[in-house]
């Protein structure tokens, strides 16, 4: 285990709601100071007498960059005093492009923020509008020019691909546009249409999605360019140049430990895994009665440990350890060979340096591929040759 655990914060709000999203938000462009307070009536909960250490802090969403310089000092600096922050704390906020401007970029400086994520999506407008995102192409570049004329250095962006209405074309000429400034982190997304979503609806009424085949051929072609322009494709979604790595995330694939904090927020700490609730009215009652705001709490097993380490370790580039998988696999009465080959011959996995990693094609397959290792009917029901 790290020295030093992670802490995550979720702001639950956002001013218009994009039409493809899942995650728990509430619309609303103004937070309220009653969240803020109780925000860090919560993380109060983790206070002792040895203060925790925390190495990363990272504000998600939501819309964190909704918060104002004002809120967000608070937040920060009542988080400092209840835990022990690292001198070389990495501090990563979300931030939409719309809601930034120079003076709240030299504030959140000023405050401590050090990293930023910057969720742009698309920068084509047909893409923007299917999506429903509340911004233009226009606007992105406008803010792009403020945000690297501020004093940010380690800048990330999201892009989505997948999405109907884009192609090929589309994606490669974004990626070649946010190449040109000085970015050091992308996290590539591959468009997942949810039940419930705007987007399911228009889908359902007619609206055409991209096809799988389509979308791989997308995603190899950006793993490409990017790796071309020095960046390493260090997890499925998720591409740095080198050192600029998200430590934070690095902690949730690591099976390291991290606290969260805010509705629907999850945490893995001391062997417990908690996950509060997606409602910010229970999420209030809970903290008012003085209580730990969980809905679901369970203690890590060590057999659920080697199954996470599975999952999580196969997503990034380092892969796991040869002889960690082959006793995972030999206690389950499991041929590591047979079962390794059977993936090699099928171009999904290397087994290098006593590590076995994932392949660009594998990576498209991951969850078929850990479903495989994880559960011993499978291979009856599914065969990866070609
Ligand atoms: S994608 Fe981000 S900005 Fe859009 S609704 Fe979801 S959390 Fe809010």
């Amino acid at each position: 285990m790290a020295e030093g655990c992670g802490l995550y914060i979720h702001i639950p709000f956002c001013k218009t709601p994009c039409g493809y999203c899942d995650f728990y938000k509430v619309k609303g462009e103004r937070i309220d100071d009653e969240f803020v307070n109780l925000l860090l009536r919560e993380a109060s909960l983790y206070r002792e007498d040895e203060k925790i250490k925390v190495v990363t802090l990272y504000f998600g969403g939501g819309t964190p960059s909704l918060l104002s310089p004002f809120q967000l000092e608070k937040i920060f600096s009542g988080l400092n005093e209840i835990f022990d922050f690292s001198d070389d704390l990495e501090s990563t906020l979300e931030a939409n492009p719309e809601t930034l401007s120079s003076e709240k970029l030299d504030d959140f400086k000023r405050i401590g923020i050090n990293r930023l994520s910057i969720g742009i999506q698309s920068l084509d407008d047909e893409v923007l509008k299917t999506l429903q995102r509340d911004v233009q192409r226009k606007e992105i570049l406008e803010k792009l020019q403020i945000i690297f004329n501020s004093e940010f250095k380690n800048i990330s962006f999201d892009l989505i691909i997948g999405s109907p209405n884009s192609s090929i074309k589309s994606v490669l000429k974004d990626l070649s546009l946010l190449t040109n400034f000085p970015f050091v982190h992308a996290s590539l997304y591959i468009l997942d249409i949810h039940r419930g979503t705007r987007l399911f609806e228009e889908i359902k009424n007619g609206l055409k999605p991209t096809d799988d085949d389509e979308i791989a051929e997308i995603y190899e072609n950006c793993s490409t360019f990017l790796e071309e322009k020095n960046f390493i494709h260090y997890e499925i979604s998720n591409f740095a140049r080198r050192g600029f790595e998200c430590k934070h995330n690095l902690k949730y694939w690591k099976e390291e430990e991290y606290i969260g904090i805010g509705p629907s927020s999850h945490s893995f700490f001391r062997n417990y895994r908690t996950k509060n609730p997606s409602s910010l009215k229970k999420w209030k009652n809970e903290l008012e009665k003085g209580n730990f705001p969980f809905e679901e709490v369970s203690k890590e097993s060590d057999k659920k440990r080697e199954e996470n380490k599975i999952i999580f370790g196969l997503r990034l580039k380092e892969g796991i350890d040869s002889d960690f998988l082959r006793r995972y696999l030999e206690e389950s009465e499991r041929d590591f060979d047979s079962l390794l080959s059977k993936l090699t011959e099928g171009a999904l996995v290397n087994v290098e340096d006593k590590r076995v990693s994932l392949t660009l094609k594998g990576y498209l397959l991951s969850n078929e591929i850990i479903t495989f290792l994880l559960s011993r009917d499978f291979l009856s029901e599914r065969e990866f040759d070609d």
